[in-house]
C-alpha cells in the first residue's frame, strides 16, 4: 500500500485552529494528544473511507464514533436528507418525522413505551437521571468507573472516553455538591454493587451503566453482572438506566438489553438514531416517561429537538437496518475476520494483546491480561498503542486515537479493506517488535 506521509495542509490548519479553538478542536480526543502527532483534517467521507485535506485516503474504523454503521454518505440517507433540507431546516414545531422515528425506535426496543428526542447523548443521559430522581424522590446515582455518559456534571467522575484518555478523573468547574451524589464502582464487580446498595440503597435514585462498555475500549459484561444490576436496583426501588448510546442499533436491531435479556427501566440512545446528525433519545416505561413535561413536572426541552434533518437521517438508517437481519450478520463476520487476522499476526510477531469484539465493535488492547474493567484497561501498554496508532495512520488506516475507545466496522467495509488493514497491522507489529 502507498505510504501516506503528507499532512502539510492538516498541520497548517491545526496551527491556525489552535489560535481560535481550545486545543484546536471542538471535542478533546480529536486533538490526538495522547497518541502524538497532529490531527488530520477531514474533507470528505464516502463508504468506509475518510479523505483528508492533503488528499490522503483512510480506511475508517471510527465511523464518526458510532453513527456511521451504513458507511459514510449512504446514498439513500443523503438523498432523503437533501430533500428534507429543501423543505426547511427546522420548524420548532411538531412533525410526522418525529412520530416515525419514535415508532422505529420502539420497534427495536420493546422496553421503550414512550420516548423523548433530544440533540445529543449527553442531553439524553442528563435528562434520564433528572427523571429518575423525580420518579424515585431520591438523589444519588451509581455509575461505573470507565463508563462514559457524556459531559454533564454528575457523570464526570472517573469517566471513560476522552476523560479517560487524558487521565483526568474529574473535570474542573464541577461543584463538589454535584459530585457527592455520584457513587463510582468498578465495572463487572457485582459484590461492590451489592455492598453500595446495602449501605446507601435508600438514597439511590438510579444506576446508570453502559451494558456493553465502549468507552474504556470495548469491555463486555461478565456472566450474570447485568442480571445482578437488575435485581439489586429492583430490590432497592432504584431505576436501572441502560446507556445504549453506542450499542443501540449497533449490535443488533435493538441493543445489549436484547442480547443479554435484561429489561432496564430507562434507555438512553444517540449516534445511529441520528444517522450522523445531532440526535439523542431517552425512553422507557410509560409511568416514568409521563413525568416529562408537558405531561408531567420534569422540565426538559430543546429548540432543535426532533428537527427534520436529524430525524430523517435517523429514520433512513433504521429503515435500512430493519430491512435485513443479514446486515448484522455481515457486520459481525467482517469484524471477526479482522480480529482473527490481527490475532494471527500478533502471535506471529509475539505481541501480547487482548482482542475484545461484539458484532461490529472491537478493541485491540495491548495487554497480557484480559481486560474486564477500567483499572485493567489502564494497565495496557499505552506507549505501544500510540506507536501502533501512528503507524496505522501512515498506512492509511484511521483508528480511534485512544486505547480507551472502541473501533467500529460498517456495512461498507469490504473484504479488500479488511485485507489491507491486516497487511498494515503486520507492518505495524513488525515495527513495534523492534522498539
Ligand atoms: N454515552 C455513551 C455510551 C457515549 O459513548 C457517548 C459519546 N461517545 C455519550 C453518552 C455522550 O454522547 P454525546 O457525545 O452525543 O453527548
Amino acid at each position: 500500500m502507498k505510504q501516506q506521509s503528507n499532512h502539510k495542509k492538516s498541520r497548517m490548519l491545526y496551527s491556525q485552529s489552535l489560535k481560535c479553538l481550545p486545543g484546536g478542536v471542538n471535542s478533546p480526543v480529536r486533538a490526538f494528544k495522547t497518541v502524538g502527532g497532529s490531527p488530520v483534517f477531514i474533507s470528505k467521507a464516502k463508504g468506509a473511507y475518510l479523505y483528508d485535506v492533503d488528499g490522503n485516503r483512510y480506511i475508517d474504523y471510527v465511523g464518526s464514533w458510532g453513527p456511521a454503521i451504513l458507511g459514510h454518505a449512504h446514498p439513500q440517507v443523503v438523498k432523503k436528507v437533501r430533500a428534507a433540507a429543501a423543505r426547511g431546516l427546522s420548524f420548532g414545531a411538531t412533525t410526522k418525522l418525529e412520530l416515525i422515528l419514535a415508532r422505529y425506535i420502539r420497534s427495536g426496543f420493546p422496553s421503550i413505551k414512550k420516548l423523548r428526542l433530544v440533540n445529543s447523548g449527553t442531553e439524553s443521559t442528563m435528562s434520564a437521571v433528572r427523571l429518575a430522581r423525580a420518579y424515585t424522590g431520591k438523589a444519588k446515582i451509581v455509575k461505573f468507573t470507565g463508563c462514559y455518559h457524556g459531559h454533564a456534571d454528575s457523570f464526570l467522575v472517573n469517566a471513560g472516553s476522552g476523560s479517560a484518555t487524558f487521565g483526568v478523573p474529574d473535570s474542573a468547574g464541577i461543584s463538589s455538591n454535584v459530585i457527592k451524589d455520584t457513587i463510582n464502582l468498578p465495572f463487572n464487580n457485582s459484590e461492590a454493587v451489592i455492598r453500595a446498595f446495602e449501605l446507601k440503597g435508600k438514597e439511590i435514585a438510579a444506576l446508570i451503566v453502559e451494558p456493553v462498555a465502549g468507552n474504556m475500549g470495548l469491555v463486555l459484561p461478565e456472566t450474570g453482572f447485568l442480571k445482578i444490576l437488575r435485581e439489586v436496583t429492583q430490590h432497592y426501588h432504584a431505576l436501572l438506566i441502560f446507556d445504549e448510546i453506542i450499542t443501540g442499533f449497533r449490535i443488533c436491531f435493538g441493543g445489549a438489553q436484547h442480547i443479554y435479556h435484561i429489561t432496564p427501566d430507562l434507555t438512553c440512545l444517540g449516534k445511529i438514531i441520528g444517522g450522523g446528525l445531532p440526535m439523542g433519545a431517552y425512553g422507557g416505561k410509560s409511568e416514568i416517561m409521563e413525568l416529562v413535561s408537558p405531561q408531567g413536572p420534569v422540565y426538559q426541552a430543546g429548540t432543535l429537538s426532533g428537527n427534520p434533518l436529524a430525524t430523517t437521517a435517523g429514520i433512513e438508517n433504521l429503515k435500512v437496518l430493519s430491512e435485513s437481519k443479514r446486515l448484522y450478520e455481515k457486520l459481525d463476520a467482517t469484524a471477526k475476520t479482522l480480529c482473527e487476522g490481527i490475532k494471527e499476526i500478533a502471535s506471529m510477531h509475539k505481541i501480547s494483546l487482548q482482542l475484545s469484539q461484539l458484532g461490529s465493535m472491537f478493541t485491540v488492547f495491548f495487554s497480557k491480561k484480559k481486560v474486564t474493567n477500567y483499572q485493567k484497561a489502564r494497565g495496557c501498554n499505552l506507549t505501544m498503542f500510540a506507536h501502533y496508532f501512528r503507524i496505522m495512520l501512515r498506512e492509511g488506516i484511521y483508528l480511534p486515537p485512544s486505547q480507551f475507545e472502541t473501533n467500529f466496522v460498517s456495512i461498507a467495509h469490504t473484504e479488500s479493506d479488511i485485507a489491507k488493514t491486516v497487511k498494515a497491522v503486520d507492518k505495524a507489529f513488525k515495527l513495534l517488535k523492534k522498539k
